[in-house]
């Protein structure tokens, strides 16, 4: 069975124009992936434009908090508040409410136990909480900088199931996407 790949970018919908570019990108190779928006990010126009245009390209609009913030030390009201309210205006700009929620950071993920007032909130809106496998980290670093390291992450944390291959929406994750595809492919990898 061939190993599986699920494309994910964090932090959008904004800047627009990179979205722009990395939705063409998936588009003209028949991928399809999900983003993790900020609700402060679609209070405009062109925001909620932008998170039109992943809906309309058959791509997942989930849940990355209203605000890009650390959800473990808010109080719950504050936390239950950060996740409804992107839900909302989620549900308000593409009409379909997100079935996942990945919190900032990863954070109340990490501890052992994981924060239970996160996972208590997204219980209560039917999210779950999807974290990622392999981390780019193309924030920090352009991938294009970076092919073996990112390739070697790829194998490296891969499971036998859906791979999340975690990215943000940035001109230059946008401008080397493509060959991130290419690697992909080459390795025999599938889009799921
Ligand atoms: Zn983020």
């Amino acid at each position: 069975m061939a190993k599986k790949i699920r494309l994910s970018f964090d932090d959008g919908p904004k800047p627009v124009p990179a979205l722009t570019k990395i939705l063409k990108i998936l588009d003209d190779n028949h991928v399809v992936a999900d983003f993790y928006v900020n609700g402060v990010e679609m209070e405009d126009a062109a925001g909620k434009a932008g998170a039109q245009a992943i809906h309309a390209g058959h791509h997942k609009v989930e849940n990355h908090a209203f605000h890009h913030i650390k959800l473990s030390p808010l109080p719950i009201e504050t936390l239950r508040e950060e996740v409804k309210k992107n839900q909302k205006i989620i549900k308000d700009t593409v009409g379909v409410l997100p079935t996942r929620l990945r919190p900032p950071y990863g954070d109340g993920m990490w501890t052992n136990p994981k924060d239970p007032e996160l996972l208590q909130v997204a219980r209560e809106e039917n999210l779950t909480i999807t974290l990622w496998q392999v981390d780019t980290e193309d924030w920090k670093v352009p991938m294009a900088d970076k092919w073996d390291w990112v390739m070697g992450e790829v194998k490296k944390r891969a499971t036998k199931d859906l791979n999340d291959v975690l990215m943000h929406v940035l001109e230059t994750t946008a401008r080397d996407l493509p060959e991130l595809i290419t690697r992909l492919k080459g390795e025999g990898y599938e889009f799921g």
